[in-house]
């Protein structure tokens, strides 16, 4: 359903990914663990066809499109979401405004504001945001945490069917953690999307459970495995997977 097929990246002539190979199954949760600076988030921006990265090679398959070929709107348009590490913020757009635009272009039609508006109120009751964040800027003059749940709320109104979570847990206090987890893990109950968990952190797969847990270094997946595999990184740290030719990141 997920392919990744010998994917090479680069960007400002730097190999970042290497030959990258991945698959996944179609309504599971994997989790993604590996280093700092491995390329966790280089293929995240990928899949959505960020311009930045040259796709020097290979392809990334979903549902037999390629998306290397596709605009990013394009992918949007599939149902694949992300949410960053650190989500930007957009002035002069609210979250309103981007939700009903981005939803009516979905139907082709307009949207139903009443329901749309208690949809969207009901959602902020349930992730603990007030509810004038549905008329705030896109993150502006927002806190980490805040941030996080406020494209949590871009998730469940625009119901995505591959989901990325890139270091979700960062920058969110305990509290928040629950209540982000708890989130998702109702989302996952209700839809079955395909999520891609990236984390450094055993502690958000206690809460999250995914069913495989793949390691990546140097660009490239270095073992697939269950839960099994993310106590084994709490426990002994990245270099339990160094092989012969890769450095010692930890
Ligand atoms: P991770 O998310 O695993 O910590 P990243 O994907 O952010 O890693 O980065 C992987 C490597 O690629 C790092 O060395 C980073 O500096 C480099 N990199 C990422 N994006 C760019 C870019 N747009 N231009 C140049 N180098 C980049
Ligand atoms: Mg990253």
């Amino acid at each position: 359903m997920f392919q990744i097929k010998n994917l090479t990246v680069e960007a400002d002539h730097k190999k970042i990914l290497n030959d990258f190979n991945l698959d996944l199954q179609e309504g599971a949760i994997h989790a993604l663990m590996g280093p700092n600076g491995t390329g966790k988030s280089t293929l995240c921006r990928v899949i959505l066809h960020d311009p930045e990265y040259n796709v020097a090679k290979g392809e990334i398959l979903y549902h037999d499109h390629d998306l290397t070929k596709m605009t990013t709107t394009a992918i949007a348009g599939e149902k694949i979401f992300m949410l960053c590490q650190s989500p930007i913020a957009i002035e002069g757009v609210t979250n309103a405004e981007l939700l009903r635009t981005a939803l009516s272009e979905k139907s082709g039609q307009p949207i139903n504001i009443f329901q749309f508006n208690q949809k969207m109120e009901a959602i902020c009751d349930k992730l603990d945001l007030p509810r004038e964040f549905i008329h705030r800027e896109i993150n502006v003059g927002m806190s980490g945490g805040e941030r996080k749940k406020s494209e949590l709320l871009h998730l469940w109104m625009l119901e995505p069917e591959f989901i990325m979570l890139d270091e979700i847990d960062s920058g969110l206090d305990v509290d928040a953690l629950k209540v982000v987890a708890q989130s998702i893990n109702e989302y996952y109950a209700q839809f079955h999307p395909t999520i891609l968990i990236i984390t450094h952190h055993n502690k958000l797969l206690e809460l999250i459970k995914p069913e495989y847990v793949h390691i990546m270094m140097e660009g490239k997946i270095v073992a697939s495995g269950d839960a099994s595999l993310a106590t084994k990184i709490e426990n002994e740290g990245f270099k339990a997977f160094n092989i012969s030719g890769l450095g010692n990141n930890e």
